[in-house]
């Protein structure tokens, strides 16, 4: 498997004191090649396990294997995790650093893979861009001369500066208009298919998941209630 989620939980506490079950005992597992949605109502638990599994919030119990070994406590294979598994939040206004341009954008996501020459990680920019069907010229440009979908391409482009095995993506196409979620979408399609990328898709939209995703796991109040498509 190239993901495994097994019993997950994480209890957060509610302004009244009380607790809330943001995830309640998921098990979940993705094999290469094979992308999966989580498609539930807001407050469902999506984004608290999407940021466990990224390793941005620390369950309460459970596991998370990466190619069949587990990924926290040892600085290696965190190192690899990190590099392997990227992830696209919805919001590309929020995700992006106004202060950056582009170029500093894509620069950043490969301070983890060590030496590169400056050749190097300019191919790696230019590759990434052409991938997202951006031209090349951007690069000295910020964020605010963008678009919500020219962001969120711009974001998919970072994610993939390391050569990612997974994606996990949170809503990455909720904020945009049809139109562009149609876009983006596709691009993502077509991206699967050239990059041999798995995705994690997250979504509250049903519709968006059956375009990209082969298995689609339905949450509801922390659980997965039925899984279809395997
Ligand atoms: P979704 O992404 O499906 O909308 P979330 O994972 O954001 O759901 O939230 C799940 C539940 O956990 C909600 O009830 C939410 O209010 C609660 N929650 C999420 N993050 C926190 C937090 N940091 N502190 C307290 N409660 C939280
Ligand atoms: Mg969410």
């Amino acid at each position: 498997m190239l993901l495994e989620l097994i019993n997950i939980k994480k209890i957060f506490a509610d302004r009244t004191g009380g607790q809330v079950k943001a995830v309640d005992g998921v098990t979940l597992s993705i094999q290469a090649g094979e992308s999966c949605a989580i498609v539930g109502e807001s407050g469902c638990g999506k984004t608290t396990l999407a940021r466990i599994a990224m390793g941005l919030v620390r369950a309460d119990a459970g596991e998370i294997l990466f190619e069949d070994r587990p990924v926290w406590g040892d600085r290696e294979r965190e190192r690899y995790f990190r590099l392997n598994v990227r992830m696209v939040f919805q919001d590309p206004f929020a995700s992006l650093d106004p202060r950056y341009s582009v170029r500093k954008i894509l620069d950043e996501a490969l301070h983890l893979e060590g030496k590169l020459s400056p050749g190097d990680r300019h191919e790696k920019m230019m590759s990434v861009l052409k991938a997202v069907s951006l031209p090349a010229n951007i690069l000295s440009r910020y964020p605010h001369e963008f678009s919500g979908g020219e962001r969120q391409r711009i974001a998919i482009a970072r994610s993939l500066m390391t050569d990612p095995r997974l994606l996990i993506l949170d809503e990455a196409v909720s904020s945009l208009d049809v139109l562009v979620q149609k876009e983006v979408l596709d691009c993502l399609a077509a991206l699967q298919q050239s990059k041999s990328l798995t995705y994690l898709f997250i979504t509250h939209n049903l519709k968006a998941a059956r375009r990209i995703t082969h298995k689609i796991a339905v949450m509801q109040s922390g659980k997965i209630i039925e899984i279809t498509g395997i």
